[in-house]
């Protein structure tokens, strides 16, 4: 029984994942609407329910953008896509300032990158001038999607196609 819910805003966009309850409370205060089911119902004294899998608000959720959002290591990893930025090995991930922080540069989504242990030790204190190694794309604030894939090894399969069409 799915435990989580992929919440979308009225606009269809990808909002957050929340707890099952969370979910049937926003459903049965008519605040949201069920969009993909998990199959089963949920019964109970008052009411007959789907058990929902993917439900859409029924009001707006304004977004903070992505580079005001907090940095946090498993979104850099999902935004590189788990590679290392400088040899592209997927092995013992680390974070690397592209700008390291000895030399003035911040923890920030455009300075933070995904780096093998090697690579980190290699560039060391350098900046990528004078080591001639420069991550092979350029650091940015991550979409809302990677975000919310971030915490999670396999997604429902009936949430891809609400993910998919995401355009943030
Ligand atoms: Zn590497």
């Amino acid at each position: 029984m799915p435990r989580r819910v992929l919440v979308l805003n009225n606009t269809y966009e990808p909002l957050n994942i929340c707890p099952l309850k969370r979910a049937l409370v926003l459903l049965i205060k008519n605040k949201a609407e069920i969009l993909e089911s998990a199959g089963l119902k949920i019964h109970s004294e008052k009411l007959s329910l789907p058990l929902p899998a993917v439900i859409r608000l029924h009001y707006h959720v304004r977004v903070p953008p992505g580079e005001r959002r907090k940095v946090s290591r498993r979104a850099i990893l999902a935004r590189d896509g788990f590679r290392c930025q400088y040899c592209g090995s997927n092995r013992q991930l680390t974070l690397d300032h592209v700008i390291p922080l000895s030399r003035g540069g911040a923890s920030t989504w455009e300075n933070v990158v995904t780096s093998c242990a090697a690579c980190n030790v290699r560039k060391g204190a350098s900046l990528p001038s004078e080591i001639g190694m420069a991550p092979h794309q350029r650091p940015r604030p991550p979409s809302m999607i990677e975000l919310l894939v971030s915490g999670w090894s396999d997604l429902p399969a009936s949430w891809q196609p609400y993910l998919g069409l995401a355009t943030v």
